[in-house]
């Protein structure tokens, strides 16, 4: 028997052979998903101006430093502020300006007070304003140019995930292009004669194909692009037609047939190219990785779906968020307890499909069916792999457990 690849020796071997994809310019509204090639730095001082976050009255500080209910003091208004007024009123002492919320506030006021702190409330748009009560100190409701990020500053750095806060802090920043790596093109291929298109019928001895399904969607998620996504019977000729197929892509990924069974068409077909390992964990033990001399990553998966998805997670994930140079290639993990007891297999690393409680803490296996790989319909209950070291052979109610977290 030869002896089991460790996972991280799997993954490592996997990782060495990532290039970088070249970087591109996109526009923000195209940008979702991508990863920075390159920090995005602040075109401007954010805010732009100091401004207020009430609406009140710019005040002098010192003017009204000793306002109180018994002692108010009142002001003179000279001047209306809305938001995006550029207007800048010169205040002498005495004086003050009704003011809205995000307006630049006079270079000669110090402090804002809230219209809540004055008597007349905002009626005292020209006139008289009676403040009676004293802003804290100066500065009080005063949000500082620059207080955000200072013009040059990162904002956001190379390798991170432009989700919806990164992109709206380019936004906020001023940048409106962003260099990203160019998303990874990959192909989705489905091995074996058994398999039938979903929504059709299978006869005896056919299955539904779910991989396809399962695949796309995990490479979608992975922010890569689906490029082809096709299924071939285990014929080793087909194999060779569909990479033919698949030229564009960078990345190549095939389920099943790469195991030890007669027909195993991605082995038959590519034994010569890529290497075929037995990796310690369970699912996924065989395990096929390679790069084909004309660059392109391929990666054979065994074909049952639990393990198409841990292999996924394991494997290609970290494959594909590397391509596009992401700074972060893992899922997060939550240490929790386990709630149920089961038996996992020796001398393997076990990812078991879990459901999980946060507020409790807790994870359980998602199906009572235990950790049967082919458990298709019942992946869909697994919210989380709960992933045992490879020297438990029994986990106990109780048990802190490290959990791979899938949102
Ligand atoms: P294999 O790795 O080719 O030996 O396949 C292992 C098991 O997974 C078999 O029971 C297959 O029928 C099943 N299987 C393989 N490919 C798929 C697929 N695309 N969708 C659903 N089940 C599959
Ligand atoms: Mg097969």
């Amino acid at each position: 028997m030869s002896a089991l690849l460790s996972v991280e020796d799997h993954r490592a071997r996997v990782l060495a052979a990532v290039f970088l994809l070249p970087a591109e310019t996109v526009g923000l509204s195209d940008a979702a998903g991508r990863t920075l090639a390159e920090p995005v730095l602040a075109a401007h001082d954010l805010p732009g101006d100091d401004n207020s976050s009430m609406d009140g009255f710019a005040v002098r500080f010192a003017d009204v430093a000793s306002a109180d209910a018994t002692t108010p003091v009142s002001l003179c208004v000279v001047a209306d502020l809305p938001a995006g007024t550029a207007d800048d009123p010169a205040l002498s002492a005495g004086e003050a300006a009704r003011i809205m919320t995000g307006a630049p506030v006079p270079t000669d006021a110090d402090a804002i007070v809230p219209f809540e702190d004055t008597a007349g409330g905002l009626a005292d748009s020209l006139g008289t304003v009676e403040v009676h009560r004293a802003p804290a100190a100066a500065g009080a409701f005063v949000r500082r140019r620059g207080g955000d990020t200072r013009a040059g500053d990162a904002v956001l750095s190379a390798g991170e995930r432009l989700g919806p806060f990164a992109l709206a802090a380019a936004a906020a920043a001023g940048v409106d292009v962003v260099r990203v790596a160019r998303r990874p093109r990959v192909a989705v291929v489905s091995t074996g004669s058994e398999l039938v298109a979903p929504g059709r019928v299978p006869g005896r001895g056919q299955t539904p194909d779910s991989n396809a399904t399962l695949l796309a969607s995990l490479v979608a998620g992975a922010d890569a692009e689906v490029d082809l996504v096709d299924r071939v019977d285990d014929d080793p000729a087909g194999i060779e037609a569909v990479l033919g197929r698949a030229a564009r892509a960078d990345v190549v990924v095939f389920t099943g047939g790469v195991s030890a069974g007669a027909y195993e068409p991605v082995r038959l077909a590519l034994s010569d190219r890529i290497a075929f390992d037995k990796v310690a964990m369970q699912p996924g033990k065989p395990q096929a990785f390679g790069v084909l001399a004309d660059g392109r990553l391929v990666f054979g998966l065994p074909g049952n779906p639990v393990s198409v998805a841990v292999s996924f997670e394991v494997f290609v994930r970290p494959a594909l968020l590397a391509l596009q140079g992401r700074a972060v290639i893992d899922r997060r993990i939550a240490r929790l307890t386990a709630s149920e007891t089961w038996t996992t297999p020796p001398g393997r690393r076990q990812y078991l499909p879990a459901a999980i409680d946060l507020v409790a803490g807790t994870v359980r296996p998602a199906t009572a069916g235990g950790s049967g790989s082919h458990l298709a319909a019942s992946l869909a209950r697994a919210e989380a792999f709960a992933v045992i070291p490879a020297e438990v052979s029994t986990v106990s109610v109780g048990d802190p457990l490290d959990v791979m977290l899938i949102p």
